[in-house]
């Protein structure tokens, strides 16, 4: 399976890092490797002093697609879950600098924590999911679908014109504004509307 991030998705985030609002998805890859599972603590890399949060709503990608349309892209994801997009954002502001890939500063062990998934039956309308995550039970981002740049089906449609999805395939749809750095220590609860979804420790 492969880990397909997208950003810049919400505009007060991208503003927040005084990146441009992007006029088609931007992406980039996570490896296999990357995630983090079952409420496992992170625990915070050597190559790094400023390891920021990103929370994202998450799709599971329930069947093989490739050049989908808009209008059927909505069929090729089965389940929404909650992620959270660590990012040694000293590392990312030194490749941006130089001009180089991303990958060390996104793609490293268990820089993609990952909630359970949830059939996406039981969402009544997916413009309109409520997220957020609370650090030491203080909400520190809080977002809502309906403030996506660009929507799951545009995401999923645009993508594949590029990369063959495969079932059990991960995307993680952007992050809204407040990104921060975490410390050693810190309790992290992801909440998909009111359910909490993931409840783990930075170490
Ligand atoms: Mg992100």
């Amino acid at each position: 399976m492969k880990i397909i991030c997208i950003g810049r998705n919400y505009a007060d985030h991208a503003k927040e890092l005084n990146n441009p609002l992007p006029v088609e998805p931007v992406f980039f890859f996570k490896p296999d490797s990357a995630l983090l599972i079952n409420d496992q603590p992170f625990y915070y890399p050597d190559f790094s002093t400023d390891l920021h949060y990103e929370v994202e709503i998450v799709l599971r990608i329930g069947k093989v697609g490739k050049n989908i349309s808009p209008a059927f892209a909505g069929r090729y994801y089965d389940k929404i879950g909650i992620g959270i997009d660590f990012t040694a954002r000293d590392l990312q502001r030194k490749c941006m600098a130089e001009g180089l890939p991303w990958e060390m500063a996104k793609g490293f062990d268990n820089s993609a924590a990952i909630s359970k998934f949830i059939p996406k039956e039981n969402f009544n309308d997916m413009k309109k999911i409520n997220f957020r995550l609370d650090i030491n039970d203080k909400t520190v981002q809080q977002g809502n679908t309906r403030d996506m740049v660009f929507s799951f089906e545009e995401i999923i449609s645009y993508v594949s014109r590029f990369i063959t999805f495969k079932t059990g395939d991960m995307i993680y749809t952007g992050t809204p504004a407040g990104v921060s750095p975490v410390k050693i220590g810190d309790n992290l609860k992801a909440y998909l509307g009111n359910e909490l979804m993931m409840d783990f420790l930075i170490k």
